[in-house]
């Protein structure tokens, strides 16, 4: 091949090239595939083709890539199949696009991620009502279900207070109306808790927390074990043309392999840190579902297989400039969003009115990330002791 006169012009010469790097080769990463344009062999293999959805065909149809990220979450969730979408948040989107419609009502916690919970005012638009319901209402939720109910979101822990929900009880009431149940799983990273087993429909989970791991992307995914509902949720991602970066799942499937490993280890850590808080004077609750100051915490020992690395603390009667002093007074916890990446994090929310008014603006959340714990214990100690002075 290398020998051979190439008569043609160079730009032919560059797209159609006759000299190539062989492709007999292995290697533990999932190569990125990149294709808008797939290619068939013979024109009668694209109407063909049409007919197997296993077919690769355009790249909104996913890519070797973006499918094997998808296998390994559908393996993982013991789901059917997963949609890859490119936020945890545009996951949501899609539960609300596949499963509801004018009309519709759909009950949201309290406790929902940030912006789940401020969909109701986009939805409006389109003629869907959301409500929101306390996270600690179990059974109770039978009283909030109405005819025209087509979805019931759970997440649990919920953002920020951690309130573990009961997802069978309200699972069960769903069923009985014929509404739905979607859960945000991300907390659990789709392992520490098993969604479908325990009665949801769809789960969710922003993939840009611990599968990613990193804190340097953003992915989602959104699945189902009912095949049926699965095949829901695939077409509406490809009607609303919705594809993904391989690149990006790429990346994913490379955190994937170290996954296990960081799970387990801020786990650990987390409950370190918690138990240290918890015996701090300044400290008046650690709201961690391994410790007895979260609600829910018994649904927590029942129904997860452990615990992650995120979790919130209050302190005692700290005015919010305290707070602030004491967050900003941190190193190695690093002010941001997110979590699940290897920097550990904190936040605090003046206007947060959770658990109550007056605990809201006293919560801190933290994010433990992979530093050494008893650096991380140092850190917070040394705040501790800078606020105490001021
Ligand atoms: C971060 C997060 C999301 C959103 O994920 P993005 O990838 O950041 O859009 C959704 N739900 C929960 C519970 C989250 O923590």
């Amino acid at each position: 091949m290398a020998q051979e006169r190439d008569e043609r012009g160079r730009p032919t010469r560059l797209i159609h090239p006759l000299r190539r790097a062989s492709h007999d080769f292995q290697s533990l990463a999932t190569p990125t595939y990149r294709a808008s344009t797939v290619l068939f062999d013979k024109l009668a293999d694209v109407g063909e083709d049409r007919r197997n959805e296993e077919q690769y065909r355009y790249g909104l149809h996913g890519t070797p890539t973006t499918r094997e990220l998808a296998a390994r979450i559908a393996e993982m969730e013991g789901a059917a199949k997963v949609q890859i979408l490119p936020s945890g948040l545009a996951a949501i989107a899609l539960v609300y696009w596949t499963f509801c419609k004018q009309g519709n009502h759909v009950l949201v916690p309290t406790t929902a991620y940030g912006p789940n919970g401020w969909i109701g005012r986009f939805l409006k638009k389109f003629g869907v009502e959301a409500e929101r319901y306390d996270p600690l209402i179990g059974a109770g939720i039978a009283d909030l279900i109405r005819d025209d109910t087509s979805l019931i979101w759970c997440e649990s822990p919920g953002s920020v207070t951690m309130e573990v929900q009961d997802i069978p009880a309200i699972a069960a009431a769903a069923h009985a109306r014929g509404a739905l149940v979607a859960l945000d799983n991300t907390y659990a990273a789709g392992v520490l808790f098993d969604a479908f087993g325990h009665g949801a429909d769809i789960a969710v989970q922003a993939l840009t927390k611990y599968p990613a791991g990193h804190a340097d992307l953003l992915l989602g995914s959104a699945s189902a074990r009912d095949p049926e509902l699965a095949d829901k949720l695939a077409s509406t991602r490809f009607h609303m043309g919705i594809g993904v970066s391989p690149a990006d799942c790429s990346l994913a499937l490379r955190g994937l392999m170290t996954f296990d490993l960081r799970l387990k280890h801020v786990e650990r850590a987390a409950l370190d840190v918690a138990r240290w808080l918890k015996d701090r004077p300044e400290v008046a609750k650690v709201l961690h579902p391994a410790l007895t100051d979260c609600p829910g915490h018994q649904v927590w020992k029942r129904d997860f297989a452990g615990s992650s690395g995120i979790f919130s603390f209050i302190v005692h009667d700290w005015p919010w400039a305290k707070i602030e002093a004491f967050v900003d007074g941190l190193e190695l916890f690093k002010i941001g969003y997110s979590w699940g990446g290897p920097v550990s994090l904190a936040l605090a929310y003046p206007d947060l009115r959770r658990p109550s008014a007056q605990e809201g603006p006293r919560l801190i959340r933290l994010n433990i990330g992979l530093e050494d714990v008893d650096d991380l214990k140092a850190d917070l100690a040394q705040s501790f002791a800078k606020v105490a002075h001021a």
